[in-house]
């Protein structure tokens, strides 16, 4: 396959695509405190997450604009954690070949060795602080709280 002409873009999962701490926030309170400190390795805790606000219609344009995946970390020692985030992204985008997502999505530890322009994500952790592009701080409080910021950076840098 050619190599693509549009520039590299990523875009982290857990609290950026996907609604992870307001998953948590609806679990009963005996689950949370069983996993207080260590949510990601609740079984099952990945697979049925909302996504964030405008988050899939972004993720739609985007990908007409850039060269876009899907870069998240799973939880090492919570396998189950893997295989949930596959089926979320093949429940959202859907598991044909024309999904913006089909075979974008890349689970890695080391998020600063991946080559390309922009990554979206709401923490530093995992190598995104070392991400050779451009880090986009995604989340409340930071200086891209919401997806309609990003849309409005991302767009006349495609
Ligand atoms: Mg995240």
């Amino acid at each position: 396959m050619a190599p693509s002409a549009k520039k590299i873009l990523y875009i982290d999962l857990d609290n950026t695509l996907a609604d992870f701490d307001g998953r948590v926030a609806e679990l009963s309170p005996e689950i949370r405190s069983r996993y207080e400190g260590h949510f990601d390795h609740i079984p099952g805790v990945y697979s049925l997450l909302k996504p964030m606000p405008g988050a899939v219609e972004a993720y739609h344009e985007l990908s007409e604009l850039f060269d876009t995946y899907i870069l998240s970390t799973a939880p090492w020692l919570n396998p189950t954690a893997w295989t949930d985030k596959l089926q979320w992204v093949e429940l959202i985008f859907g598991v044909e070949e024309a999904s913006p997502a089909y075979k974008r999505l890349i689970i890695t530890h080391h998020k600063d060795l991946n080559r390309g322009d922009f990554l979206v994500d709401d923490q530093p952790a995992h190598g995104a602080d070392a991400f050779a592009g451009e880090w986009l701080h995604f989340g409340a409080g930071n200086r891209f709280p919401d997806w309609s910021s990003v849309l409005e950076y991302l767009r006349p840098r495609a």
